[in-house]
C-alpha cells in the first residue's frame, strides 16, 4: 500500500456509499479533518459502514480512503456491545448501566488491533497519525510497539468518567494504557483532561508532572463558514419560512434537535414542557415544539427502549393538549441534511439543549451561528461541553425540573435587544474558535508538544 506523512484513523471513513457510488459524509469530524488529510495528501483508515470485506483503499476527493472490515457478528460485539453498551453510557455518567462483556471486549480488542495494523501500513517513517474516539482507544499503544518512529495523537469526542466510575471497567488498566501511546491525548473540556489524568494516576500511578504535558483540552467547534453560508442562502430561508408555516405558524416556536440518545434528556425536556401547559405558563394554542430525533444505535436495546418512552411522552403530551389541526409537538424520527437543520434554528425562536451529559454540543453552537443578528434564545445544559464557551445562554441543570421549567420560560419572554445581545455574544465566541483552529490547535501541539506542556494549567 501507499505510505503517508499523515493519516486520521477513525470508526468511520469519511464517505457513505449511495447507489454504489462513494459519497462524502456529513458532519463535524469530517469537516475539521478532512482539509487537512487533503491538503498534507495523506489517508484516512476506518469502517466503510458495509459487511463487503473486498474493498480494496481508494482515493477520494484528495484523500486516500483504508477501509477496514467488520464481519456483522464483529459489529455487534465491538461497536453496539463494547462501544455503545458499554463505553458509552461508562463516559456518560452511567445514565443507563454499562454492561461488562468479555467475548464484547475481546472483539474491541481484535478490531483495535486490525484498525492499528492499516494504520501502521499506511505510514511512512516520521509520519503523523491522529485516532478518533473512544472505539479506538487501544490503537495509540498498538501503533506505538510496532513503529516508535510515529507521532501519534488521540482525540476523546466524548466526556471523560470521573475515576471512580472508570474504576468499574474491568479492563480500565488496558485502556488507559492504550490511550498512553499517544504523545498528545486531548479532551474536549479541561475538566474532562483532569480526569483523565487523574485515572492515569489513581489507576496507574503515573506521574502528574508527566501527564500535563500530554493531556490537554480542545473544545471541538463548527465550520462557521458552512453554516453562515446556509444561513444566508435565499432557499434555506425560504424553507425556514416553509417550515414555521407547516408547523402552524405558532407565535411561539421551540425546537430540538438531537440524535436518539439518552444522554441528550429529552424526556426531561418533554416533562418540563407538559408541566408549563399544565401551569399555564406556555399557552397551548400559541406554544409548539417540533422535535427532530435522528435515529441512532437502533440495535441497542437502551436505544429501543428510550424511543419507545420518548414516542409513549409525545403522544400523551399531545393527547392532552393539541387540538384537531394543531399539535403542541411535532415528532420526527428522521435525520435531516445541514441545510434543513439551518432552516429549522432560522425558523425558532428556542432551540432547547438539556442534554444530562454531552462531549460538546454542536447544534447550540450551529444555531447561535445561524441566528447572528436575528436574535431568539437558547436553553443549554450546563453538562453539555459547550455550556463551558456559551455563557450567554440560558444555562440551567437539566435534572432541576423547577429550573428547568424557569430556563424555558425565561427564553420565551426575553427582550429583542436582550435576545439578540446574547445571541450575537455566542455567535462570535464560536466564531473566533471554528473547527479548523481546533484542528490546527491540536496538530500544533502534537508536532511541538513542549508547547503544550507549557500552555496547561
Ligand atoms: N444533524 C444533522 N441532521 C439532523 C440532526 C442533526 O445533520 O437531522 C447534525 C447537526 O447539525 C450537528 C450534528 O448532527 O452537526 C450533531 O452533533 P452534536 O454534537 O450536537 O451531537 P452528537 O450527535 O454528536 O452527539
Amino acid at each position: 500500500t501507499d505510505r503517508h506523512a499523515f493519516v486520521v484513523v477513525a470508526n468511520r471513513l469519511p464517505v457513505d456509499r449511495i447507489d454504489g457510488a462513494w459519497e462524502a459524509s456529513p458532519g463535524g469530524l469530517v469537516s475539521a479533518v478532512a482539509p487537512v488529510v487533503r491538503e498534507q495528501a495523506g489517508a484516512w483508515v476506518g469502517w466503510a459502514n458495509t459487511h463487503d470485506d473486498s474493498l480494496e483503499p481508494f482515493d477520494f476527493d484528495g484523500m486516500s480512503l483504508v477501509p477496514v472490515s467488520l464481519s456483522h457478528d464483529e459489529h455487534q460485539q465491538y461497536y453496539e456491545g463494547f462501544c455503545n453498551a458499554t463505553l458509552w453510557p461508562l463516559h456518560h455518567d452511567l445514565i443507563v448501566a454499562p454492561q461488562y462483556h468479555r467475548s464484547w471486549w475481546r472483539a474491541y480488542r481484535e478490531v483495535n488491533a486490525r484498525f492499528a495494523q492499516a494504520a501502521v501500513e499506511a505510514a511512512e517513517t516520521g509520519a503523523t497519525v491522529w485516532v478518533h474516539d473512544y472505539h479506538l482507544q487501544l490503537v495509540p499503544a498498538m501503533i506505538r510497539a510496532q513503529r516508535p518512529d510515529i507521532r501519534i495523537g488521540y482525540f476523546c469526542h466524548i466526556p471523560f468518567p470521573p475515576v471512580e466510575q472508570m474504576a468499574q471497567l474491568p479492563w480500565r488498566d488496558e485502556i488507559l494504557r492504550g490511550l498512553l501511546g499517544a504523545d498528545v491525548i486531548g479532551l474536549q473540556r479541561e475538566a474532562d483532561a483532569a480526569k483523565a489524568r487523574q485515572a492515569m494516576q489513581k489507576v496507574l500511578g503515573m506521574d502528574p508532572e508527566e501527564l500535563r504535558g500530554r493531556v490537554g483540552s480542545y473544545p471541538i467547534s463548527i465550520d462557521v463558514d458552512e453554516i453562515r453560508a446556509a444561513a444566508e442562502s435565499p432557499a434555506v430561508q425560504e424553507m425556514a419560512r416553509c417550515f414555521r408555516r407547516d408547523l402552524g405558524d405558532p407565535a411561539t416556536l421551540m425546537i430540538g434537535v438531537d440524535r436518539l440518545d439518552y444522554s441528550k434528556g429529552i424526556l426531561h425536556r418533554l416533562w418540563s414542557f407538559e408541566e408549563l401547559i399544565d401551569d399555564g405558563r406556555l399557552d397551548a394554542r400559541g406554544t409548539c415544539l417540533a422535535q427532530i430525533a435522528v435515529p441512532s444505535r437502533e440495535g441497542v436495546r437502551a436505544y429501543q427502549d428510550l424511543r419507545d418512552e420518548v414516542e409513549h411522552t409525545v403522544g400523551r403530551i399531545n393527547g392532552r393538549f393539541s387540538t384537531l389541526g394543531r399539535d403542541v409537538i411535532h415528532y420526527s424520527h428522521h435525520s435531516y441534511s445541514t441545510e434543513e437543520a439551518v432552516a429549522l434554528y432560522l425558523a425558532a425562536d428556542v432551540l432547547l439543549v438539556t442534554s444530562l451529559r454531552d462531549g460538546m454540543n454542536l447544534v447550540a453552537k450551529e444555531f447561535a451561528t445561524a441566528r447572528r443578528g436575528r436574535g431568539g434564545a437558547l436553553v443549554l445544559s450546563e453538562f453539555a461541553g459547550a455550556a463551558e464557551e456559551l455563557d450567554q445562554a440560558i444555562v440551567v441543570n437539566p435534572h432541576d425540573r423547577a429550573a428547568l421549567k424557569a430556563a424555558i420560560h425565561h427564553a420565551t419572554m426575553l427582550s429583542e435587544d436582550e435576545a439578540r445581545r446574547r445571541m450575537d455574544a455566542m455567535a462570535d465566541t464560536v466564531a473566533a474558535f471554528d473547527v479548523r483552529r481546533w484542528a490546527q490547535a491540536f496538530l500544533h501541539d502534537l508536532r511541538d508538544p513542549a508547547s503544550a506542556a507549557a500552555l496547561s494549567p
